[in-house]
């Protein structure tokens, strides 16, 4: 019986050859593509953009160099290194599937895709792009660029968050996925979302795909893919205590590991201000010196944004730690290499330049 060849990708051709010349051919995690340094690039990669990952990864690859290294870290060392980069739950999972990788694939990154897309954080499109950028194994990937690139070359029109969508983009990224050079084309049509095929004002002059481009074809690049509504963003407000004691020590506490900055250290947090006083007030604060309000700190979340209300409470001598391994006092001038969330931490810097 005669094999029927398989069909050729009506993409891929196009997109390799516009690779090798306008792709992005130097970034950190191109230099040697392993599987453990690709699926670090991915994670953090995943909605922060090249420029901010770039000093994030290389600090991360210095200290944490292949899977054992972070596997055997502490989990405060690794958000140490996150702090910033925000999604901390990208941090947690990276560090929890290092451990199982070093536990139960003695430490080598798994290539088989059901054993890559069990682990903590890694889905069905980073685990394809991680074995077909290090390896070269044909797996679709459908990140945010791709759905992109995808929505508007075949003019997808249906909302981008049903699931028939969502199912008709994984056919159409089967079908776009070639059968040879599986990490040129992974690369190509990452790097086509990422520079040209751009969320507003993408720049069809240059793009490889434009020729057969339904959404060029019909000027619909800007409606494509149909956008969901965008539900309105809620505010909330809590209340944030920044004790000092003498020694210009800051009581932090470690926040619970699910939900917003979950295992970071952050400062005590309260849904009121009566509730931020009664706390104070088991602290020793100084007899001399009044609580002091200081300036609010907003910041912006995926489905809400936080009102931080900081109020600097003086306090006398050692103030008790309530519970031991889930409070620190934090030296302002020798910080402890812990992970604390981006706001908290200027909001520290604030407080040390002023203290
Ligand atoms: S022609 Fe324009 S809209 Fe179509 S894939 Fe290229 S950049 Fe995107």
């Amino acid at each position: 019986m005669q094999r029927v060849p398989p069909p050729k990708s009506p993409i891929a051709p196009a997109l390799i050859a516009w690779q090798a010349h306008a792709g992005r051919h130097h970034l950190p995690w191109q230099e040697t593509r392993t599987a453990y340094r690709v699926w670090v690039s991915e994670i953090m990669l995943q909605q922060t953009q090249v420029a901010t990952v770039t000093p994030y990864y290389q600090r991360f690859m210095a200290r944490f160099p292949d899977v054992r290294a972070l596997a055997d870290a502490s989990l405060d060392e690794v958000l140490h290194l996150w702090s910033g980069l925000g999604y901390y739950a990208r941090a947690r999972n990276l560090h929890r599937a290092a451990i199982r990788i070093r536990d139960e694939f003695a430490g080598e990154f798994p290539q088989e895709f059901a054993h890559v897309e069990s682990l903590p954080g890694i889905g069905r499109s980073t685990a394809g792009a991680i074995l077909a950028l290090s390896h070269g194994a044909r797996f679709p990937i459908l990140d945010g660029n791709v759905r992109r690139v995808l929505s508007r070359y075949f003019g997808v029109a249906t909302p981008a968050n049903e699931r028939a969508t969502l199912e008709r983009l994984w056919q159409l990224a089967e079908i776009c996925t070639p059968q040879v050079e599986l990490a040129a084309y992974t690369q190509a049509i990452m790097d086509l979302g990422a520079t040209v095929c751009v969320r507003r004002a993408p720049r069809c002059d240059e793009c490889p795909l434009s020729q057969r481009c339904v959404a060029r074809q019909t000027q619909r690049q800007h409606a494509l893919p149909a956008s969901r509504k965008a539900p309105v963003r809620p505010t909330r407000h809590a209340v944030m205590l920044v004790a000092l004691n003498a020694e210009g020590n800051v009581l932090l506490e470690r926040r619970p590991d699910s939900g917003i900055w979950g295992g970071l250290w952050s400062l005590p947090q309260f849904d009121t201000d009566d509730a931020a006083r009664s706390y104070i007030s088991q602290l020793r604060p100084s007899s001399q010196r009044e609580p002091r309000v200081l300036g609010h700190v907003e910041h912006v979340f995926t489905h809400f944004t936080l009102v931080m209300h900081p109020i600097l409470v003086r306090c006398a001598g050692e103030a008790a730690v309530m519970e031991e391994g889930s409070t620190l006092w934090y030296n302002l001038s020798q910080p402890a290499r812990v992970g604390l969330p981006a706001p908290i931490r200027s909001l520290l810097q604030r407080v040390a330049e002023e203290s």
